[in-house]
C-alpha cells in the first residue's frame, strides 16, 4: 500500500497548504471530505495549475461543494455491482468474465467515482479468507475466461500481494486473461517498479494493463516512463476514460488525449459516458454531446485514436456502446441502407436482402 499517504494530499488542510485550494473554502471542502474520500498524489498535484480556476486536473480530484447536491436520479451503486456479487469482491455480470475487487482503496479518489460510496482509505480490501472464497468461485466456474482487477486500485497492493495474487488465479486453468484496471501508471508512475512488473506477469496467461487517464497532461513524462516499463515487458495497455464536463468534453482535448495514448502505446478503448454516482452532475454531460465528440474524432484522428463510447445501464444491465450511428435505411430499394461519411454527406449502400 502506499504507506500513511505519504506525500500525498488527502485533507483539504493539506490542499490548502499546498496552495491547491484557497483556505476560505476550506469549510466547505471539509464537508465533502467527510463524506468522500479525498487523495492527490505528488504526481497529480504538480499537474495541476493553481492559478487556473478551470484546471481540468484539479477539476478531477479537488472536492467540490457541489458534490453534496444528490439528484433522484443517482444512486450510491450506478451500476448495480451487488445485483451481480455472488461473493464477496466478486462481480459476475457477464457470462464469461468477473470483476475481483481486491481492495477498496486508490491512490488518488476521482471526484466522479462511481463506486465512491464504497471506496476510501481505511475502507480494508478482501480479507484473507474473502479472497479464498472469492478464488473458490472462480475456479467453480469454468465459463470464467478473464479476470479483471479493479477495486478500489489493484496496484495499490504491494508488489507481494500482487505476485501471489496473479499466481493463485494462472493457477485456475480456464482463467486466460488478467485484466488489472488501475489509475497508478500515472497517477502513482513511481510505483511501476521492476518488481511490480514481475509480478503482474502471469506463465502462460495474457496479462493486460487497462490506465484511466482523463486528460492529456495525466500523460506526462514520468507516467510515460511507468507505461513503457509495463509495455516493453510483454504487458498490453488499454485506456479507459470518463468524459468529463470541463476536463475532456471538447474534441480538441479529447483528441489530444487519444493520440497521447497511442503515441504511448496504450491502445484507446473505452470513453464511459460518466455514471449516475451521487453529487456528480456538475460533471457529467450528456449523451447527445458525447455523441458529437465520437463524430469529431471519427475521420480526423487515426483509427488507432477511437476509443468505444459507452454507458453503462443504470441497475446493473451491463455496458452498450452509445457512440453516433452512421447507418439508416436508403430509400427506393429495398434493404438498402444509407451511410454517413466522416463529412455528414450520405451515401447509398445498396446491400443484398438478408437471407
Ligand atoms: S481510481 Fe477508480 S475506483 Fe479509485 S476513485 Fe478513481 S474512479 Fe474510483
Amino acid at each position: 500500500m502506499i504507506p500513511a499517504h505519504g506525500k500525498s494530499l488527502c485533507t483539504p488542510s493539506a490542499l490548502a497548504a499546498a496552495r491547491l485550494v484557497q483556505a476560505e473554502r476550506l469549510g466547505d471542502l471539509s464537508r465533502v471530505a467527510a463524506r468522500y474520500a479525498v487523495a492527490i498524489t505528488p504526481a497529480m498535484a504538480e499537474s495541476i495549475d493553481p492559478a487556473d480556476p478551470h484546471d481540468p486536473i484539479a477539476r478531477q480530484f479537488i472536492p467540490d461543494i457541489r458534490e453534496l447536491e444528490q439528484r433522484p436520479e443517482e444512486a450510491s451503486d450506478p451500476i448495480g455491482d451487488e445485483r451481480w456479487s455472488p461473493v464477496k469482491g466478486v462481480v459476475h455480470r457477464y457470462p464469461d468474465r468477473v470483476l475481483l475487487k481486491v481492495v477498496n482503496a486508490c491512490a488518488v479518489y476521482c471526484r466522479f467515482c462511481f463506486r465512491r460510496e464504497m471506496i476510501g482509505p481505511g475502507r480494508g480490501g478482501l480479507s484473507a479468507r474473502e479472497l479464498a472464497a472469492a478464488l473458490d468461485y472462480i475456479r467453480a466456474h469454468p465459463d470464467i475466461w478473464e479476470v479483471i482487477l479493479s477495486g478500489g486500485d489493484p496496484l495499490i497492493l504491494s508488489a507481494r500481494r500482487l505476485k501471489d495474487l496473479v499466481a493463485r488465479l494462472s493457477a485456475i486453468p480456464h482463467v486466460k486473461v488478467i485484466r488489472v484496471h488501475t489509475r497508478v501508471p500515472a497517477a502513482a508512475p513511481e510505483r511501476i517498479t521492476s518488481g511490480l512488473v514481475a509480478a503482474l506477469r502471469a506463465k502462460d496467461k495474457a496479462t493486460y494493463v487497462v490506465l484511466h487517464a482523463n486528460h492529456p497532461r495525466e500523460l506526462n513524462a514520468k507516467a510515460r516512463t511507468a507505461f513503457a516499463r509495463l509495455i516493453d515487458a510483454g504487458i498490453p495497455m488499454l485506456s479507459q476514460s470518463v468524459l468529463l464536463r470541463g476536463v475532456n468534453d471538447d474534441a480538441a482535448t479529447l483528441g489530444a488525449l487519444m493520440r497521447a495514448f497511442v503515441e504511448c502505446r496504450i491502445k484507446p478503448y473505452y470513453l464511459h459516458h460518466a455514471d449516475l454516482a451521487p453529487g456528480t452532475a456538475h460533471l457529467r454531460t450528456n449523451v447527445a454531446e458525447g455523441q458529437t465528440l465520437m463524430r469529431a474524432l471519427r475521420g480526423r484522428y487515426s483509427g488507432l485514436c477511437q476509443p468505444t463510447y459507452v454507458l453503462d445501464i443504470p441497475g446493473g444491465h451491463g455496458k452498450v456502446p452509445i457512440g453516433p450511428d452512421y447507418l439508416s435505411a436508403g430509400r427506393g430499394i429495398k434493404d438498402s441502407l444509407s451511410v454517413e461519411d466522416f463529412n455528414g454527406r450520405r451515401h447509398a449502400y445498396p446491400q443484398r436482402p438478408a437471407s
